[in-house]
């Protein structure tokens, strides 16, 4: 699967196009937009050109929360618009959310209004302060503010009809297993970032995930060769080897299944085999 992101994809010329020759190489193609530049129009075009689903952010129940957190007046209507234009049209979508203190209080709200849309998924993500996310650092949820919300998606995920993602809460997966619940969580790995999941950037970098602003290998320089990079990065085989890691995931009986967002143990500790900053899980052999 290619999931095309950005920035807004919608603002690429070529959008259509790079759809197109993707699924001519039998990929699944997805895109992941604000909104912005979805309409009638559009959703026939992209619809034509291929594309499989999309998802649309929404971080607010309300144009108030949604608009303060984007800094962009209207970018709630958008956003909606797009949401059911999408809907009318019949291509699958997803609602997914940034969840830091600005907008923790409309979870339920978010929830509702993405069954309320159609949408087929609700993605929550945790916020990583990394690109824009650095200006909203101080609003990163505190680590029992954040068990609070993980349990919540974990009763949402048990009650209600739509189904539920979650990324960049690698320990979500550990909750189920706490739970004894797991089998709830079919994807129960945790971060699969570098492992299962690349990011190449417009630059051409190779990261583990968007959030994590690290090259392990250039694609221009290397010949457009994504399997020998993938392969012989020594930063991903420092991220795939879980002895190496430190602090209170290092010690972890859930590392395995959770690992940790190394994104955001980097942005706020500078070392990417660091304990996950929201977590407050304290290993068996710590207590
Ligand atoms: S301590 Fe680390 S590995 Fe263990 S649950 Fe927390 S983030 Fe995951």
């Amino acid at each position: 699967m290619i999931i095309l992101t950005g920035g807004e994809p919608m603002e690429r010329s070529d959008i259509y196009e790079l759809i197109e020759y993707g699924k001519g190489l039998g990929l699944r193609m997805v895109m992941a937009t604000c909104g912005y530049g979805i309409n009638v129009e559009s959703i026939v075009k992209l619809k034509k050109a291929g594309i499989a689903a999309l998802s649309i952010s929404l971080d607010g129940a309300t144009a108030e929360t949604h608009d303060a957190f984007r800094q962009t007046d209207g970018s709630f209507d958008v956003a909606v618009n797009a949401a059911k234009t999408v809907q009318n049209a019949h291509v699958r979508f997803q609602i997914n959310t940034t969840f830091c203190k600005l907008n923790i209080d409309e979870f339920h709200g978010i929830v509702e209004l993405a069954k309320k849309l159609g949408a087929s998924c609700f993605n929550p993500f945790i916020l990583v302060p990394t690109g824009r996310g650095k200006q909203i650092a101080d609003e990163i949820l505190d680590p029992v503010e954040y068990e609070t919300l993980l349990h919540d998606m974990l009763r949402i995920k048990l009650e209600s009809e739509i189904e539920v993602r979650i990324t960049c809460g690698p320990q979500f997966a550990r909750i189920c297993r706490q739970e004894k619940m797991e089998k709830l969580n079919k994807n129960a790995k945790g971060c699969i970032g570098g492992r299962q999941f690349g990011f190449i950037s417009y630059r051409g970098d190779v990261q583990i995930c968007g959030f994590h602003d690290v090259p392990a290998g250039n694609l221009i320089k290397n010949n457009f060769n994504f399997g020998r990079i993938w392969r012989e990065s020594e930063l991903l085989k420092k991220i795939r080897n879980l002895e190496e890691y430190k602090g209170v995931c290092g010690a972890c009986e859930y590392i395995a299944i959770c690992g940790g967002c190394r994104a955001r143990a980097y942005a706020i500790t500078g070392d990417h085999l660091a304990a996950d900053p929201v977590c407050n899980y304290q290993p068996k052999g710590q207590r």
